[in-house]
C-alpha cells in the first residue's frame, strides 16, 4: 500500500504543483468550482473498482448490492433537490447527459431549437463541431443586439418558423435569468418539447437563486461539478413517462458502466447542496458575482447585457485595445485565471474572441465576501487598463498572492 508519492513521483509532484497553482491564484473560471473534501473522498474510493453495468436492483454484473444503495441514493436526492419524478445520475459528463435526451427524444435530421454557441450556448446544443449539429438540423436564436439579452419575441418567432421537435435553452455564457415558463408556452404554441440546460445554474436553482425549469421542461439536464460543487459529472432529470427511454440511452445506449465512485460523489454534493449552509453559500455567489459586475463597471469596462443576475459577468474587452485571448494571457500572468469567451455578434473568431467570462463560485468557496471581490475586480481593471507595464503586472501579482494567502483553499 505504497502512497502515490513512492508509486508515481512523477503524478504526484504534478498533482502537488496543481494544489499550489489553485491556491496562488483567484480563480474566475465561471464554470469551476472547488470542491469539499468529502467529495473527493469518495471520488477517490475503491468504488471505483466496481462493475455495475444496468441500473439498481437489475444490474449485468454480481456483487453489485452496495452500489445499488449508493446510486439509490445518488437518484433519491436530486430527485428530492430538484421536485423532480425521474433522475438519472449516470451521464458521465453534461455532454453525455445532452446526448442521451437528444437520443430518447430525436430522431437523426430532426429540426431542434437551441441557443447558438456565439451568443452563449454550449457545444451540445448544436454546434458544427459537435455530434449534436453533425446528427440532427439545429436552428439557432440568439440574444437581441440592444439588450444583449434573450429575446422571446425572436425565439417565438423562429419556433413558428422552424417548427422543432424540441427546443433547447440553458446557456455556458449567459449572465441572466432564463424565462423557463415562456420557454415553455413557446413549446406548447408549436408542440415542441422543452429541454432545460441547466449545467452552469443548477447550484442556483437548487437553492431558489434562479427560477427552477423542472415544472416547466419535459428534460432537465445538468452539469455536477460548475455552481454545485460536486464531482465532474452530469445527471438528467425528466418528467417520468420519459423515464425508460432515457434509462435506456445512457445505458447500453451511449456508455457501458457507470462510474460508482463519481455517482457516491454526486451523492455527496446532493446532500450538502441541501443543507441550509449551501443557500447562504450561493447567497453569496450572487452578492460576490455582483459586486465584482458593479466594481467592473465602475472602473469602466463595458459588461455584455450590462450586468448579471447570477454568478457569471461577460467583459467586452475590445474597447481596452485587447482581444480577449491577450486579456487572459495577461490576468494569467498576475495569477488571476479566467477564459476568454465570445460576446454577442462578435467580429473576431473563437480562438481570440473579444471578451472574458469571469465567475464567482470557486472563489467564494475560498472565502471571498464582496470586499475581496471589489478588490480582485481592481486588479483586473489595472492589469488590463495597463498591459504595457511591468511594474503594474508586479504590483497586481503581489496582492493576489497576498489574497490568496489569506484566503488558502482549505480542505473542508
Ligand atoms: N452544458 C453547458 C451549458 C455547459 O456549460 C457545459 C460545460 O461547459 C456542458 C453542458 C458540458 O459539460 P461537460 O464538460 O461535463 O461535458
Amino acid at each position: 500500500l505504497a502512497p502515490i508519492a513512492q508509486v508515481d513521483p512523477e503524478i504526484a509532484e504534478l498533482i502537488v504543483k496543481e494544489d499550489q497553482r489553485q491556491d496562488q491564484g483567484i480563480e474566475l473560471i465561471a464554470s469551476e468550482n472547488i470542491t469539499s473534501l468529502a467529495v473527493r473522498q469518495a471520488q477517490g474510493s475503491g468504488l471505483t473498482n466496481k462493475y455495475a453495468e444496468g441500473y439498481p436492483h437489475r444490474r449485468y454484473y454480481g456483487g453489485c448490492e452496495v452500489v445499488d444503495e449508493v446510486e439509490d441514493l445518488a437518484r433519491d436526492r436530486v430527485k428530492d433537490l430538484f421536485g423532480a419524478e425521474y433522475a438519472n445520475v449516470q451521464p458521465h459528463s453534461g455532454s453525455q447527459a445532452n446526448m442521451s435526451v437528444y437520443f430518447s427524444y430525436c430522431q437523426p435530421g430532426d429540426t431542434i431549437l437551441a441557443m447558438d454557441l456565439a451568443h452563449g450556448g454550449h457545444l451540445t446544443h448544436g454546434a458544427k463541431v459537435s455530434f449534436s449539429g453533425r446528427i440532427y438540423n439545429f436552428v439557432h436564436y440568439g440574444l437581441n443586439p440592444e439588450t444583449e439579452a434573450l429575446d422571446y419575441d425572436q425565439i417565438r418567432a423562429m419556433a413558428k418558423k422552424h417548427q422543432p421537435k424540441l427546443i433547447v435553452t440553458g446557456a455556458s455564457a449567459y449572465s441572466r435569468i432564463i424565462d423557463f415558463a415562456e420557454f415553455r408556452k413557446i413549446a406548447d404554441e408549436v408542440g415542441a418539447a422543452l429541454m432545460v440546460d441547466m449545467a452552469h445554474i443548477s447550484g442556483l436553482v437548487a437553492t431558489g437563486h434562479h427560477p427552477s425549469p423542472v415544472p416547466h421542461a419535459d428534460f432537465v439536464t445538468s452539469t455536477t461539478h460548475k455552481t454545485l460543487r460536486g464531482p465532474r459529472g452530469g445527471f438528467v432529470l425528466a418528467k417520468a413517462e420519459y423515464g425508460k427511454k432515457i434509462n435506456s440511452q445512457v445505458f447500453p445506449g451511449i456508455q457501458g458502466g457507470p462510474l460508482m465512485h463519481v455517482i457516491a460523489a454526486k451523492a455527496v454534493a446532493f446532500k450538502l447542496a441541501a443543507e441550509p449552509e449551501f443557500k447562504d453559500y450561493m447567497e453569496q455567489v450572487v452578492k460576490n458575482a455582483a459586486a465584482m459586475a458593479n466594481e467592473l463597471a465602475a472602473k469602466g469596462l463595458r459588461l455584455v447585457s450590462g450586468g448579471t443576475d447570477n454568478h457569471m459577468v461577460l467583459v467586452d474587452v475590445t474597447p481596452l485595445g485587447l482581444n480577449g485571448k491577450e486579456a487572459e494571457d495577461l490576468l494569467g500572468s498576475v495569477g488571476i485565471t479566467v477564459n476568454k469567451n465570445a460576446i454577442p455578434f462578435d467580429q473576431k473568431p473563437p480562438s481570440l474572441a473579444s471578451g472574458l467570462r469571469l465567475g464567482s463560485p470557486a472563489a467564494t468557496t475560498r472565502g471571498f465576501k464582496e470586499a475581496e471581490m471589489v478588490t480582485t475586480s481592481r486588479l483586473i481593471a489595472e492589469a488590463l487598463g495597463n498591459p504595457e507595464s511591468a511594474g503594474i503586472k508586479e504590483k497586481v501579482h503581489a496582492e493576489v498572492l497576498e489574497l490568496c494567502k489569506k484566503f488558502p483553499l482549505s480542505d473542508d
